[in-house]
């Protein structure tokens, strides 16, 4: 399986840049999300690596192949890449059955492969489930119908399901275990197809190998050519397994559910072996319990694939819950490539710790400087007084220092590519990000609040359910608003002016107005430089 390498790819209209300089190594199996508001960037830096789009700059690698490099002018066209695609509008077609929409693109492949003996090969198979018939007669025993009586369309998809064998030869072990109890005359003309195949293969100087591939001169021939019917139809078995769709094997789109469409739609994108497969939004047409159900499908898929899969989504919890890495991107800009967890409790910026996590994080501005035994005392709700205790030493300072020196290294990079030939100076400039302040009175001053922030200005990132409900805490409020689901509850705390949102677990009832008192009690509190946004380091407060 392939890893995938984005070098400084960029993609431009004029000079609004839908991907601005992206930098990024998707691991061979990983389950990568794509993530950020609309228009951030995500589908564009999809279709530029399946190749449905052209980057204006940049280098994209997939396994061994470069795909693209503007330097070179190497251009690998989509249908050569080897990815699969599944997108929000599926369309199967409506005039074939669930087996044709699924086999269709299979019947249209055409390549250099392995030539083999079909015959030796399907007798190979039955005389191994001759041999050993019990899954086999089993799968036949689980498909009579309520009277008892044998179903023989039934019984066929469990043998090719149960055994992975391909439609036609289910037939013939259908037949053969109908007929009889004792197998070895059949075993025995199945060796007697074999013979003859090896025979014949000797008639053009060639041997069988192990697995019935003609082999001449020590190699196996390969030739270009379509895919058996045999083929076709144990590829199109095993992915109707994989996502449970076997026995609408005949019906047509219109007679199945959305998620069984989806299914299909899945299936058929799965048929060829795609070792990277792209995804965008590939559920939001789906009500809520589907989605959820069809995301533990692919969970379960990506797995059982081997595959490497990237997945365009906007939603935040799908990321999330489905990613080994997220690919947060605003503005056409990376924010943060990281584990759902470390983005979720280490987010880069502001903004990464806004955008992932549901109900959102809260923000608290807070000012203050760092004293010698390296806590920093603040002033937070305008008067209360904390001292945050970072979880390892850090020095603002040397913080402040680097982070500033990597800014000017930056701005002369840019400065360097603006003197460039044929550079374009970006329109779509990124903008501030304007954190939320939650209050009773809503105000919006956050962008004030950053473009004059000095040295000595913060904000805190707390996550709801690090808010805990203490009697003897030393935040006190009133509860403002709760929304109990049974199994939890999310309140809105008013502390002051200001409001906090809190996750407290069982179940509770909250009355509002309710003076209730509070601790933070976790050392994963964010603490954020206002001026620039970014994570300086997690802490706890002590009040
Ligand atoms: P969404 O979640 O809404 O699908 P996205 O993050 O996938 O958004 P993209 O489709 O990648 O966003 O588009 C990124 C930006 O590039 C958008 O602002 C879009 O308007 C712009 N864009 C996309 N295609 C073109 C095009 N062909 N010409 C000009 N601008 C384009």
């Amino acid at each position: 399986m392939p890893q995938i390498r984005l070098e400084h790819v960029t993609k431009r209209w004029g000079k609004f840049y839908g991907v601005d300089d992206l930098s990024l190594t998707i691991k061979d199996n990983a389950f990568v999300t794509l993530l950020g508001p609309s228009g951030c960037g995500k589908t564009t830096t999809l279709r530029m690596i399946a190749g449905l789009e052209t980057p204006t700059s940049g280098k994209i690698t997939i396994g061994d192949t470069v795909v693209f490099d503007s330097e070179s002018g190497i251009n690998v066209p989509a249908n050569k890449r080897k990815v699969g695609f599944l997108f929000q509008n599926y369309a199967l077609w409506p005039n074939m059955t669930v087996y044709q929409n699924i086999s269709f693109g299979l019947s249209n492949i055409r390549e250099d492969m392995d030539q083999y003996s079909a015959e030796a090969r399907e007798a190979d198979r039955l005389i191994g489930v001759l041999k050993n018939p019990d899954t086999a007669l089993a799968a036949v025993e689980d498909a009579r119908d309520k009277a008892g009586k044998p179903d023989e369309k039934k019984a066929l998809i469990h043998l090719t399901e149960t055994l992975l064998i391909p439609l036609s030869s289910a037939r013939k072990l259908y037949r053969i275990l109908a007929s009889s109890s004792s197998y070895d005359n059949d075993i025995k003309a199945l060796e007697d197809v074999i013979a003859a195949e090896r025979k014949k293969a000797q008639g053009s100087g060639c041997t069988l190998d192990e697995t019935f591939r003609l082999v001449k001169n020590g190699s196996v021939v390969r030739s270009v050519r379509k895919l058996t019917k045999d083929e076709i139809d144990l590829s199109v078995r095993r992915v109707s397994k994989l996502v449970k769709i076997g026995m609408f094997m005949d019906r047509y789109p219109a007679e199945l559910s959305g998620g069984q469409q989806q299914r299909v739609a899945i299936a058929r994108t799965l048929a060829p072996q795609p070792s990277v497969l792209f995804m965008d939004e590939p559920l939001s047409n789906l009500d809520a319990k589907l989605r959820l159900e069809m995301r533990y499908e692919l969970q379960r898929l990506h797995v059982e694939t081997g595959s490497t899969f990237v997945y365009v989504t906007h939603d935040q919890m799908e990321a999330m819950t489905l990613a080994t890495d997220i690919c947060l991107m605003s503005n056409a800009v990376l924010q943060q490539y990281a584990a759902p967890l470390t983005v979720y409790n280490m987010p880069a910026n502001l903004f990464a710790a806004d955008f992932v996590g549901n109900p959102s994080v809260n923000f608290v501005e807070a000012k203050g400087s760092q004293n010698e035994d390296g806590s920093i005392t603040l002033t937070l709700f305008d008067t209360m007084k904390a001292d945050f205790i970072p979880a390892q030493p850090v020095s603002l300072a040397a913080w402040r220092k680097e982070r500033e020196e990597s800014d000017q290294a930056r701005a002369e990079e840019l400065k360097a590519k603006s003197r460039e030939k044929g550079y374009v100076e970006k329109s779509n400039k990124d903008e501030i990000f304007r954190y939320h302040i939650q209050r009773a009175e809503e105000t919006d001053d956050s962008l004030e609040a950053v473009k004059t922030a000095g040295d000595d200005d913060f904000v805190l990132g707390i996550r709801p359910e690090l808010i805990e409900l203490d009697e003897n805490g030393a935040l006190d409020g009133e509860i403002y608003g709760a929304m109990p689901t049974g199994m939890e509850s999310t309140i809105k705390v008013r502390i002051r002016d200001y409001l906090l949102t809190s996750v407290i677990f069982g179940n509770l009832h909250f009355r509002i107005g309710t003076q209730i008192r509070m601790t933070i009690a976790s050392s994963r509190i964010m603490l954020f430089e206002r001026s620039s946004g970014k994570l300086i380091t997690l802490g706890s407060l002590k009040f």
